[in-house]
């Protein structure tokens, strides 16, 4: 069965996000950790989280992704900027954990001109003063654009970044299809190269999450910027054969497109008509 999902706001309440994604439709979702542009979180109400729980239980749920706030920068040399990314990281995989949430995932960082080699120490280093090693949660690696600075545009970045952790088997990958393009992998005309090269540098066990986008920009343009499903340069057949992939299809997937509540069910209803 597809498990299929989008980015829900929990601005009203993370049970107010599990009813609206039963509402859409969808078996899954994904949220923030905390506020995506400020560094404030709200402390969840007993209440609330029951009524949560509950909602996800009975509606059987896939695993619920939690994205970390864009504001982070985990690579970065600036003391203040980089000490707000180890609290935030900190804070949030345990706060998330213990929501029971099965994965948590966060852009990698921009080195800002100290170089990939220094900003993937600085990430490693982040990472290691967050996860204990005795969480249940999955902390994830985004595939990112490579606008900018950004790292975690190759695949080898990603599996350095993990690899130098002391607790790499709490750390997966997921995989952002508007993203990828944009840095350069056709998965437009070769997913199963694409999908081969991931295998081999990272391992496809690794893959915890899909982020199913399409691209606004080119391929290999370095620019993120997501498009609807099908209006996009991906185009709506070859995200199809994304979901479709023996490799990918028991993944959770999540749509980070343009859309309110509305418009991620109309996608999701679409996707569930091609495919089932
Ligand atoms: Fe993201
Ligand atoms: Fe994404
Ligand atoms: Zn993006």
């Amino acid at each position: 069965m597809l498990t299929i999902g989008a980015h829900m706001s929990i601005a009203k309440g993370i049970d107010k996000a599990a009813e609206n994604t039963v509402k859409m439709k969808a078996n899954t979702m994904q949220i923030f950790s905390r506020n995506p542009r400020g560094s404030t979180y709200k402390v969840y109400s007993d209440r609330e989280i029951e009524k949560f729980q509950t909602i996800r239980r009975e509606n059987a749920f896939g695993p619920i992704l939690a994205h970390a706030p864009y504001t982070m920068n985990l690579a970065s040399n600036r003391e203040k900027v980089y000490e707000f990314a180890c609290t935030v990281l900190r804070e949030d995989v345990a706060r998330m954990d213990a929501l029971g949430i099965e994965n948590m995932v966060f852009h990698p960082g921009s080195h800002t001109g100290i170089g990939t080699k220094a900003g993937i120490q600085n990430i490693i280093a982040g990472l290691n003063q967050a996860i204990t090693g005795e969480e249940q949660i999955t902390v994830l690696l985004e595939t990112m654009s490579g606008k900018g600075t950004e790292i975690g545009v190759r695949f080898e970045e990603l599996k350095e970044i993990r690899e130098g952790t002391l607790h790499p088997e709490r750390i997966g990958i997921c995989l952002d299809t508007c993203h990828v393009f944009a840095a350069g992998y056709d998965i437009v005309n070769d997913l199963d190269g694409v999908l081969e090269e991931f295998d081999k540098i990272l391992g496809l066990k690794l893959l915890r999450a899909i982020h199913l986008n399409d691209s606004m920009m080119p391929f290999a343009s370095h620019k993120d910027r997501h498009a609807a499903l099908g209006a996009g340069e991906i185009g709506f057949p070859a995200l199809l054969r994304v979901l479709e992939h023996p490799a990918l299809r028991n993944l959770p997937f999540y749509l980070e497109t343009p859309f309110d509540d509305e418009g991620h069910a109309a996608e999701i209803q679409l996707l569930r008509e091609e495919i089932e």
